[in-house]
């Protein structure tokens, strides 16, 4: 077969336009299509087709630099990337999806592979929060349902639950006016990336049924309410445009717990799914000298980028995955190519009971073997649970106070 000229890929590269691209494979966004591509300003957005995306703000798309890029997973690309993540195209049936779309005929040629992909999208300022934002949504957790279920619904010992308030703080737990759990997200050099909004139950779990459940602080600051159409919308003059505006700055996602790094220089990173676990798990172990609890928001939000202020320091990285998310953790871990990163399952396999259900993670299991321990109520109880202490409390005589 003959070579495509490279001319008429040229002139097909020219000519395709990645909005134009995207809306054809992700249709318009709509009422019936809320995973379709809009337009905001001067750029364009979508839910990210590469990831389970919940909320829209990560996937943006650049008509400019005729590509697009996802601040959670880290996807990007210009139109042949997308077309042969997204279609599962060859490159040269993309180049031949795009010589179709855009009547360039290359039916029957032979393409050749040599491809040099399109820049990377045009850098923007990376977007700062002001630290006052954050400070009001901490300074009353008492209606935060989340809040009042880890103050009062696990059994902690006594030296947990002296950490409880302190780990809030430490944490930047905060509650949003709509009854979102804030978990805010701080970066390595203590600058206010984002944070995440989530409404929980008064048990302890995610309330998903409830209207706007999940969001993040940056997608929020970019919204205004439609009352007329009875929908948010984002397109320009943004609501507040002195604190984000999403034509000149980016939106940088990092783990949650990343402010405390620096902080504690030698701890190992013990790394989690979920915001409520790295919280619990700090509460539960406490430690940070030894050991930093922090939680990546999902398991496509683990990529090199995001890893590279703990690899930087040479940090020792252990993931623990909940018990549903074993293997595809254990592929992840091996593509980071960083040999101080390891993976931990004994909380899910061996300390796993069946109670826990088999989407457990560490926290439930954890939880639950605090909620199960018997209450000691006897100086023999005692002796038992702080061998330690046995001589002193025969020396004193001790007894426990009923
Ligand atoms: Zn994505």
């Amino acid at each position: 077969m003959p070579k495509i000229d490279k001319q008429i890929i040229d002139k097909i590269l020219e000519a395709a336009k990645i909005e134009e691209v995207i809306q054809e494979c992700l249709g318009s966004y709509g009422p019936n299509n809320r995973a379709g591509l809009k337009k905001t300003g001067i750029r364009y957005k979508a839910l990210c087709p590469f990831h389970d995306d919940k909320s829209m703000g990560s996937f943006i798309v650049y008509p400019k630099g005729n590509c697009y890029k996802c601040f959670s997973c880290g996807a990007k690309g210009g139109v042949v990337e997308f077309l042969m993540e997204h279609e599962k195209l060859s490159y040269p049936d993309a180049i031949r999806w795009l010589g179709k779309k855009y009547n360039i005929d290359v039916d029957n040629v032979d393409v050749d592979w040599t491809y040099t992909p399109k820049p990377a999208p045009p850098p923007m300022p990376t977007l700062e929060l002001p630290m006052p934002m954050v400070k009001r949504t901490q300074a009353d957790l008492s209606t935060d349902n989340l809040v009042t279920w880890i103050r009062k619904g696990i059994h902690w010992d006594y030296v947990q639950r002296a950490r409880v308030e302190q780990m809030l703080t430490d944490y930047h737990v905060g509650h949003g006016k709509n009854g979102h759990t804030i978990f805010w997200q701080i970066d390595e050099s203590g600058k206010v990336r984002t944070g995440k909004m989530m409404k929980y139950r008064a048990d302890g779990h995610r309330d998903k049924q409830a209207s706007w459940s999940f969001d993040f602080i940056h997608s929020v600051l970019s919204k205004h309410w439609d009352a007329e159409r009875h929908e948010w919308t984002d397109e320009p003059p943004y609501p507040y445009p002195d604190i984000y505006n999403p034509d000149k700055e980016e939106p940088h996602i990092t783990f949650f717990g990343m402010h405390l790094l620096n902080k504690y220089r030698h701890a190992t990173i013990k790394l989690v799914e979920s915001e409520k676990t790295a919280l619990l798990m700090a509460i539960a172990y406490g430690n940070h000298d030894q050991q930093l609890w922090m939680a990546c928001g999902g398991l496509e939000m683990i990529t090199r980028d995001r890893l590279k202020p703990l690899i930087d320091q040479g940090r020792q990285i252990i993931l623990y995955p909940d018990r549903d998310g074993i293997d595809k953790w254990k592929i992840k871990a091996e593509q980071m190519h960083y040999d101080r990163l390891s993976i931990d399952t004994t909380p899910v396999t061996d300390w796993w009971s069946e109670e826990d259900g088999d989407k457990a993670d560490i926290a439930d299991v954890v939880i639950r073997m605090l909620n199960n321990s018997k209450p000691l109520t006897s100086i023999a109880d005692v002796k038992v649970a702080i061998p330690q202490a046995a001589p002193l409390i025969d020396k004193l005589n001790l007894q426990i106070e009923k």
